[in-house]
């Protein structure tokens, strides 16, 4: 069984570090000070780094944890992200001997260029395409790529455990529930997102099933979400990209 744990970074990042008794993985080490005193605290060896795309709250604390740790470093081939050592993207596998762990890399763009993700042991780490509730924002691809890209994760299994980039849950249930008033699950949701929250723990992972059940920007062809898109465009669209554009514009402007 894959032991993740959360290190906090910036105001709400999350570095996911996968490890073992004596080894650790980091994805998207946006900070080293956080990894850094990890290792030394659980005296933990880094194994690998993997990044899921450039932006610099994902890989700006890469270069001084390879100024301490000689250690492969993953990510997206097509971004520009000086420190990769092992430039991967769909179809390519990264194997983590010193974990006993194997992942598949999918490419995901729609956030930036060439956003990839890594899926494996039942876990995704997707970073800032998919999140609990929500998805990125479109800084770099189209409405349409994001569209196939969220398609791409939610065609993995249900109980595949979703560990996104940043702490950002609340917030989106928020803007879900404008979307989608009437969904119970989505209600259930946030009663038990807020308790978690209120003990200071991460709402994440999430699991797959659920994001299905309640993330509005993966249910851009339910009859209520196009309802409320339609109101707030003030015409009528049904096709799940201009669905999808219209949610993310109105997320973006509220
Ligand atoms: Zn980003």
């Amino acid at each position: 069984m894959l032991e993740v744990v959360p290190l906090k970074a910036f105001k709400d990042n999350y570095v996911w570090t996968l490890r073992n008794a004596t080894h650790a993985a980091v994805v998207d080490p946006g900070e080293a000070g956080p990894v850094l005193d990890y290792l030394g605290r659980e005296k933990l060896r880094l194994a690998a780094i993997l990044a899921t795309h450039h932006h610099a709250d994902h890989v700006g604390g890469i270069p001084a944890l390879l100024a301490q740790h000689r250690v492969p470093v993953y990510g997206p081939k097509h971004e520009p992200i000086a420190t990769l050592t092992r430039p991967v993207s769909e179809g390519d596998r990264v194997e983590i001997a010193e974990l006993g762990v194997s992942f598949s890399v999918l490419d995901i763009p729609g956030h930036t260029r060439a956003h990839i993700a890594y899926y494996g042991a039942g876990a995704l780490f997707c970073g800032d395409t998919l999140f609990a509730c929500g998805c990125g924002r479109l800084f770099e691809g189209t409405a349409e790529q994001m569209v196939a890209s969220l398609k791409k994760l939610t065609a993995l299994p249900d109980d595949t455990k979703v560990y996104c980039g940043h702490e950002y849950t609340l917030a989106n249930i928020g803007f879900a529930k404008n979307v989608e008033p009437g969904n119970a699950a989505l209600a259930a949701r946030e009663l038990r997102d807020r308790k978690l929250r209120d003990a200071g723990k991460p709402t994440l992972p999430s699991r797959l099933a659920d994001e299905k059940a309640t993330n509005p920007f993966l249910r851009c062809g339910e009859p209520a979400v196009i309802e409320s898109v339609n109101k707030y465009l003030g015409s009528r669209v049904s096709d799940p990209v201009r669905v999808f554009a219209a949610m993310r514009d109105w997320k973006n402007n509220s």
